[in-house]
């Protein structure tokens, strides 16, 4: 679609966006364009396609017709300028700081962040001379605090993994903006229709395509959106966008593609170099996982609430986290950050610790027990044991993934199905 189309609703965005029939076949929907190569007119246009002077296809680490496809649904959904899709969530996360990091920097990153991100930005991006400095995302003075020179960007989740805590974004966005940093924001359990960060003043929105997006558990995915209004040239932080890339011929991405030097970057240098590239296969995958984008995100939404406010009377439960009961301190947040509902994912503590929790993961039936979210199908994982293990327990509580927690990712089966499916494995954990 170009930009005199009408702005149209998210439905028939997650449907078009990006696409049209395929100009060589007419071929209505996306082609998998499983090539590697494309051949160049001639000396002169490939010449052009180096320089970066026309945009088109040279060879698939960079680019990629299917893949371009969903790079422009996401931006779109999301509001942002441009989008590079990767092999993984976490390739996203680093292709996203690639840009805006050199050795001694550091991100300034929330205390509740998905398990396998916490020891990525703990420990591996430490090999790069990269550091992140971890905060209390609530404590909004300590986040200011924690930003110092050397910082190049601020990190969180809109809806934040394990526990479905819900991020002040806009007042987090506007310490970045006064420290001239961009903030990033992981959408990966929210999604673009229940959140837009974009619109609460975030710089750059990193996903795992892999979650709902995709929705029924068949592809790894990132994807990389660029708001296209962060000013990369007013100060000397960001080299790479600002000034002469010799990694690239000494090229100023900022001056020469404006909005879109980020995204530019992250294709010529980034994609080109880490070689973190999604295949187009995935990329069709995760195509038709989008089109049923807000089907999904609503059914996930509704049984979410069942359940969770089912389990919150329950007396064999402690506490159940979900931001969508009133009970929770993060009630007040939804409507600003997430009008839709907030998610489908949370964790609930059951009386017996974690033995306890251990016995009911492995007596439920619909439930699966697997290190994944954002399915179709309801998952569920004690942390403790799984995903954060590699966490010493102050990380665990501050993450909301303590021993006595399990955390479950609503699916779309039917709610009273689910229901009953929690009720016996209950009976059976605390008997
Ligand atoms: C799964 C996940 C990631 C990592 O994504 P992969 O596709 O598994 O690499 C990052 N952030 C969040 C919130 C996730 O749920």
């Amino acid at each position: 679609m170009s930009d005199d189309t009408p702005s149209y609703g998210f439905d028939t965005l997650q449907i078009h966006a990006g696409a049209r029939p395929d100009p060589a076949t007419g071929a209505r929907q996306t082609p998998i364009y499983q090539s590697t190569a494309y051949v160049f007119r001639d000396a002169d246009h490939a010449a052009a396609l180096f320089n970066l002077q026309e945009v088109g296809y040279i060879y698939s680490r960079l680019t990629n017709p299917t893949v371009a496809v969903l790079q422009e649904r996401i931006a779109t959904l999301e509001g942002g300028v441009g989008a590079v899709c990767c092999s993984s969530g976490h390739a996203a996360q680093i292709m996203a700081l690639f840009p805006l990091m050199q050795p001694g920097c550091n991100v300034v990153v929330s205390t509740r962040l998905y398990g396998g991100t916490v020891t990525q930005f703990s420990q591996t991006i430490k090999r790069f001379g990269w550091s992140a400095k971890f905060v209390d995302f609530d404590d909004l003075d300590a986040v200011k605090a924690a930003i110092d020179d050397d910082t190049r960007a601020v990190f969180g989740e809109a809806i934040a993994n394990p526990g479905g805590y819900i991020m002040d974004v806009r007042a987090i966005a506007d310490i970045a903006d006064a420290a001239g940093i961009p903030l990033i924001i992981d959408n990966t359990t929210a999604t673009p229709y229940l959140c837009r960060p974009i619109e609460h003043g975030a710089t750059l929105v990193v996903h795992s395509t892999t979650k709902y997006m995709t929705g029924n558990g068949t592809v790894t995915g990132g994807c990389v959106v660029d708001s296209g209004k962060f000013d990369w040239m007013a100060s000397d932080k960001f080299p790479s966008l600002s000034q002469p890339e010799p990694a690239y011929h000494g090229l100023k991405f900022a001056e020469t593609f404006g909005p879109l030097a980020f995204t530019f970057h992250g294709i010529a240098v980034g994609l080109r170099d880490l070689g973190m590239t999604m295949n187009p296969q995935g990329a069709h995958y995760t195509l038709m996982g989008i089109e049923t984008l807000s089907l999904r995100m609503e059914r996930h939404v509704e049984n979410a609430e069942k359940i969770a406010n089912w389990l919150e009377a329950d007396d064999r439960v402690d506490f159940v986290t979900y931001a969508g009961l009133e009970s929770s301190p993060y009630y007040s947040r939804i409507k600003d950050v997430c009008p839709k509902g907030a998610g489908a994912l949370f964790t609930f503590a059951v009386k017996g610790g974690y033995e306890a929790c251990i016995k009911l993961v492995d007596s439920l039936e619909i439930f699966s027990h697997v290190a994944n979210l954002g399915d179709t199908r309801s998952l569920i994982i004690h942390s403790a044991s799984t995903t954060h293990r590699q966490l010493t327990p102050e990380q665990q509580e501050a993450a909301g993934a303590a021993p006595n927690v399990v955390r479950v990712s609503i699916g779309t089966e039917d709610a009273y199905d689910l229901i009953a499916d929690l009720d016996q494995a209950l009976a059976k954990a605390t008997a």
